[in-house]
């Protein structure tokens, strides 16, 4: 049972109606350190450091042990390329999905949860500690490409339930290990989800399902994140037990707190442009706007989606101070 508006008390270490505040942003965390991509894809002391060197400056509600989320399609043999405008997959057939189902020493996963077990020792409970993992369906999307993906939606359903179960048995298993080796939180980035990309009524029958028997199977609240206008799948999003919905920019939280109600914890939603191209003042203004909009009720102030790696420190140390201010008497 994932606790709604425990994971604002959880993230700032203590009750109150205070937002907490905390981001995505692997390769941005990485640069801000000074580390490789090459070193934080394979190495799991640089992969912690990062985080801690960036708590230091920034002092952020939690950490989270990646560098990208394509850790889990590669233990099914998906070739990654990471480039400057992005990651390049190279899909496997589905017949791999139904015959494989990667351990968690597959992979890059001893990667993760070793820098998992690392920031949890650092950390000694002063800080949340977590890390990000995809959705089922952009997992399948992934490993077998999108559009196999989204065809076999349409013209396979019950192909893509079972390969959607088969996938979601790796991410629990994955998720598991991950909490006992010290993560207390999760994030789900779910973007081939989104409403984009999918019907509203295939978001019900086919994701809904598949996220909350994920949700229900793992110790630990999961932060929901998809990308774009998810207005029409809301309602199903917080049915699926996620502790909180994180929303993209062009979401107005107000509009998202009288859709899903005052218990449902609602993420967001400093637009990432903002963060990356404007002065710290506009972040601050959009900060406190996002923090108005969000009430009443549980928020964690984040970017609208993952920081850009580009953005500099103190657009992120003024998101994190306008939390903090909020939080003053
Ligand atoms: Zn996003």
């Amino acid at each position: 049972m994932n606790g709604r508006a425990g994971i604002v008390d959880l993230l700032r270490r203590s009750a109150g109606s205070a937002p907490a505040v905390f981001f995505t942003g692997g390769p941005w965390v990485g640069r801000q350190a000074g580390y490789t991509p090459e070193r934080l894809l394979t190495d799991p002391v640089a992969l912690a450091d990062a985080q801690c060197r960036v708590h230091e400056k920034v002092g952020q509600d939690a950490v989270l042990a990646y560098f990208d989320p394509l850790y889990i399609p590669e233990a099914y043999g998906c070739r990654i390329r990471f480039l400057e405008s992005g990651a390049l997959t190279s899909a496997v057939a589905l017949t791999e999905v139904e015959a494989r189902s990667p351990g968690v020493d597959e992979g890059r996963m001893p990667v993760i949860l070793e820098a998992v077990a690392r920031l949890s020792r650092w950390s000694g409970g002063s800080v949340a500690v977590g890390t990000l993992l995809e959705g089922p369906l952009t997992t399948l999307s992934r490993v077998v490409g999108t559009e196999a993906a989204l065809r076999l939606i349409i013209r396979d359903p019950s192909a893509v339930e079972s390969a959607l179960a088969r996938v979601t048995e790796v991410l629990v298993r994955f998720a598991r290990a991950a909490v006992a080796v010290g993560a207390e939180l999760l994030v789900a980035a779910d973007p081939v989800s989104s409403p984009a990309m999918i019907s509203p009524a295939m978001y019900e029958r086919f994701v809904q399902p598949a996220l909350t028997r994920f949700f229900d199977a793992i110790p630990a609240p999961v932060v929901l994140h998809v990308c774009g206008d998810t207005r029409p799948i809301l309602r199903s999003m917080a049915a699926t037990g996620a502790a909180a919905l994180s929303l993209d920019q062009c979401i107005d939280l107000s509009e998202a707190r009288g859709l899903v109600g005052a218990d449902c914890a609602l993420a967001g939603n400093v637009s990432p442009s903002t963060l990356s191209s404007a002065a710290a003042d506009a972040v601050t203004r959009e900060s406190l706007a996002a923090i108005v909009a969000a009430s009443p009720g549980p928020h964690v102030l984040m970017p609208g989606c993952g920081v850009p790696p580009e953005s500099p420190l103190e657009n992120v140390v003024a998101m994190v101070r306008a939390a903090r201010a909020e939080g003053q008497p």
